[in-house]
Formats: structure tokens, sequence, C-alpha cells
């Protein structure tokens, strides 16, 4: 039988969402390997490094990767993946352009931190198929990119978002919520259920799209819109123009007092 290895990479506090990954790769692979490890260069100054939960939960972490089926855990310190921290000759690995789309614009430098850690794993382990998460839509795009373009010779595969049983994403943060915001945390989801049963009534004007997610979250006081992105999934550019021969990612990132969700659906194409 042909060898395969498998990553899923991950930043600990683990939940189905990863876990659904980690299956996935075990269906796939003779091995699988977990990282876990939260990436400094992703987290800009101000952001939650300190405070992320993952801190706290790595014995269950452990046992919940074992169970689930994975061989390996990589989980290097940050001083064993960045022994010169951000120093002078470090590289990072920055695709042109990434900060002014979706979660990029949202988050500058934020993708940059991630292709450089990507890049580093993949270096690192070698695996023949990465797994990642469709909750990070436009992650998936920009690592595919960074796979394309820097001629990784691994195959990335997309699971699907696992979602609680009222439909919010599942997300390490979602433990940062208070019990009144997760009452209503749901609405980021209903507005993109909203924007895709538009598109599929044969709405295809990007902006209509945008304002019937935009609409949902309105009615809800205590959530404020960053932003609804409509992108071409296969270079993560904003869509002004009718909709029409390409697949489109419909993200979404709202803020909840100090939490900040996001979400997403695909829209096939005509
Ligand atoms: P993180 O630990 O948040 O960096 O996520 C690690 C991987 O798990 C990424 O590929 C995420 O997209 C994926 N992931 C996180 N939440 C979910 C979810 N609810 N469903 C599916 N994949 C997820």
């Amino acid at each position: 039988m042909l060898f395969r290895s498998g990553l899923v990479p991950t930043m600990g506090a683990l939940h189905e969402g990863h876990l659904s990954l980690v299956r996935l790769a075990r269906r796939d692979n003779t091995l699988v390997a977990a990282s876990v490890f939260v990436n400094p260069k992703q987290f800009a100054p101000g952001e939650d490094l300190e405070t992320y939960p993952a801190h706290a939960t790595w014995e269950r972490d452990l046992a919940a990767l074992e169970a689930a089926g994975v061989d390996f855990v990589f989980a290097p310190s940050a001083e064993a993946m960045y022994p010169r921290g951000s120093g002078v000759m470090t590289p990072f690995v920055d695709l042109v352009g990434v900060d002014a789309l979706g979660e990029g614009a949202s988050r500058p430098g934020f993708f940059r931190g991630v292709a450089t850690v990507v890049s580093k794993l993949l270096n690192i382990l070698q695996p023949s198929c990465l797994y990642l998460g469709q909750k990070d839509g436009l992650q998936c795009v920009v690592v595919s990119s960074l796979i394309d373009e820097l001629n990784f010779p691994t195959r990335l595969v997309v699971g699907p978002t696992v979602r609680e049983a009222d439909g919010l994403a599942m997300s390490s943060r979602n433990v940062y919520l208070d019990a009144t915001q997760r009452a209503v945390a749901p609405a980021v989801y209903a507005a993109l259920c909203k924007l895709q049963d538009v598109h599929s009534l044969g709405e295809r004007d990007p902006e209509a799209l945008r304002r019937a997610a935009a609409s949902v979250i309105a009615r809800e006081p205590l959530m404020t819109l960053e932003y609804v992105s409509l992108a071409d999934t296969a270079d993560g550019q904003e869509l002004d123009s009718r909709l029409g021969g390409e697949d489109a990612l419909a993200s979404i990132a709202v803020r909840l007092g100090d939490v900040k969700l996001i979400d997403n659906v695909l829209l096939a194409s005509d």
C-alpha cells in the first residue's frame, strides 16, 4: 500500500471541528500527525496571544488527539519554532495583496503569520496531505496559493465547518462568550443562511447579497458588523460585478463585545 501522511495543524483548545479533520486524515493516511502551536506571528499586538484558551487545555487536547487516532503530535515551543524571534534575517512568507482581502484587511499581518508557520510546518513534517477547515475560508484560499506558488509537494484537503446544534460555527474562542452573547451568536450563521437563500432565489448582485446578510446582523443590538465579503474562491479577490461563472466565498465577521466571530458559506457557480 502507498504510504501517505496527513497533517492537521491546530492552535490547541480542541473541539469537534479540529477532531473532524483528524478523522478525515485518519481515513486517508497511513500516518496522521497533528500540530499544536499557538503561533505568535499571526497575532497582532493587543490580540489574545497571552490568554488564548489553549494555554490551559494541553492534557485534554492530547487525550482527544490520541482518542481520535493521531499517531504523532508536534507541539514545539515558540523558541523552538522561531529561535531568532523576529530578528535580522528571519523570513516572513508574504502573499502579495493578501492584506487587502476580507479577513486579511480586518487583521493586517495575520495571513503573513499563517503563511510563515504553515511553510515551516510543511518543511518540518513533510506531510502528503494537509487538512484545513472550511471555517477559515480565506485561510484555505491563501494556503492553497502558498502550496501552488512555493511548490510544496503536499495536497490540501478542506473539511466542512462543524457547527453547534443552533448553527454557531465551533471555535476555540467561543469560550470567551458570556451567556447573553452566546444566545445571540447564532445570528452570524443565520445571516449567511439569509444570503444563501437570496442567492438561491436568483440574486446575483454582490451588493444585494451583502445587504441581505447585513440586515440580519442589524437586528441584533449587541452585534457590530465588521464585514460581509463575497470573494472569488480561486484568488480571494472581492467580487464587485454580478456573480456568474465563479464559485464565491461568502464570509462574515461580527463583533460581539470583545469577541470577533467569523463564518462563511460557499456559493456554487451557475
Ligand atoms: P485553529 O486551532 O483555530 O487554528 O484551527 C485549526 C484548524 O481547524 C484550521 O484549519 C481551522 O479552519 C479548523 N477549524 C476550526 N474550527 C473549525 C470548525 N468549526 N469546523 C471545521 N474546522 C475547523
